[in-house]
């Protein structure tokens, strides 16, 4: 299969499968016990923390493990909110639903739910920050990069505009972590949520980073990290995490790669709008080198990624499939996106290994099946 679904999950890198399988055979003991092999655990999951900091630039010490970036970013919303005197949290609609749904849910429990208003194509419109984000706001939440269409959000201006109003700064960074460099003492954030299955580590270790100061409660009682987070650490999913945080800085430390592959996505691209002209690149401005959204205006989305994939091809939409028919994405809505485009979207996101020969197949399946749905009646 040619895949294209990197932004749903990445293949494990070899030292993050390395790593995995000999804490599974060598370091499979409690981290928290006393016993010599326990400490050694507890010393190897210390490495990879370092070897996750490192890779944004933090304290080692200001990260807490979890189990996915979904619990990286639940901490971080709910824990900020329950020790502040702040009722109200503001957030976008293009986030990811690890934080559209908590924002619903709390909403439904009291909170005081903002939105910020997009310009068209997705971005915040930071003209309109002083007029939502004022002293009675907890926290701000934006994504970093969205994982439907890579668009990356003006951080900094935001973060800026929350300070002023002494609010906490949140960003799901899911999606940027591990595939661009980061640093969270120049992104002006004061919490950063990411996840090792999206950089090739593998599931089942996320990772929230809280700058020293903010105050944060657990949902999870527990003596492990530090209080903050209880529950017995995952060693095989934190060492993966840790050996393919190693790999992303190491790739990310000279701009070679993601130009290459930044190159093979607009070459995709470009081969598909040569032979589908009516085809619309969804980007709304700056994105991520590995992410193209690309609109058959008329098609249904779930048809033509059945197909793809009967053909080899691993694509994904950005909504659940829901009765058989696809709704189409409220996050590409929201980014003003038409309904009839939006119908007929679908993602294809690279990764550092993805092959030129890879893109090629993907550019010749998709083309050849959209021009076979639309012959059949353009489902
Ligand atoms: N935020 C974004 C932007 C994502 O793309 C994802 C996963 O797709 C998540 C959060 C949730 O991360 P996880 O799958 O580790 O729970």
């Amino acid at each position: 299969m040619a895949y294209f679904d990197n932004n749903a999950t990445t293949m494990p890198c070899e030292a993050a499968v390395l790593a995995a399988r000999r804490a599974m055979e060598e370091l499979w003991h409690n981290p928290s016990s006393v016993h010599r092999p326990g400490q050694a655990a507890r010393a190897a999951v210390e490495l990879a923390r370092q070897d996750l900091a490192l890779l944004i630039r933090a304290n080692a010490r200001d990260l807490i493990l979890t189990s996915s970036g979904t619990e990286s970013i639940d901490l971080a919303i709910r824990g900020v909110l329950a020790p502040s005197k702040r009722r109200v949290l503001v957030t976008t609609p293009v986030e990811h639903a690890a934080v559209r749904d908590l924002a619903e849910h709390l909403g439904r429990q009291g909170v005081e739910v903002r939105t910020l208003p997009l310009i068209p194509g997705g971005r915040v419109d930071v003209s309109a920050l002083a007029g939502v984000i004022d002293e009675s706001v907890a926290m701000v939440s934006v994504q970093w990069a969205n994982n439907e269409t890579g668009l990356v959000q003006p951080l900094a201006e935001i973060a800026r505009a929350a300070r002023a109003a002494g609010a906490v700064m949140h960003s799901d960074g899911v999606q940027w972590v591990g595939k661009e460099t980061t640093d969270v003492h120049t992104a002006g954030v004061d919490l950063l949520s990411f996840s090792a299955h999206k950089f090739h580590g593998v599931k089942g270790c996320g990772v929230l980073w809280v700058r020293p100061g903010v105050r944060l409660s657990p949902t999870t009682l527990g003596t492990q990290e530090l209080g903050r987070r209880g529950g017995t650490e995952a060693v095989p999913a934190i060492l993966a995490a840790g050996a393919a945080a190693r790999e992303a800085a190491a790739w990310l430390a000279s701009p070679e790669g993601r130009t290459r592959i930044r190159a093979a996505r607009d070459l995709l691209e470009e081969r598909i709008l040569a032979r589908i002209p009516d085809a619309v690149v969804n980007a709304g401005g700056e994105r991520l080198w590995n992410t193209s959204n690309i609109g058959f205006p008329g098609l249904q989305a779930e048809a033509l990624l059945m197909l793809l994939s009967e053909r080899g091809v691993c694509a994904s939409a950005g909504a659940a499939c829901s009765s058989g028919s696809l709704e189409p994405s409220p996050v590409l809505l929201a980014m003003g996106v038409p309904e009839r485009i939006a119908h007929g979207s679908i993602r294809l996101s690279l990764s550092r290994y993805t092959t030129q020969r890879e893109v090629g197949e993907c550019a010749d399946t998709l083309v050849a099946s959209v021009q076979r749905l639309r012959a059949s009646g353009g489902v």
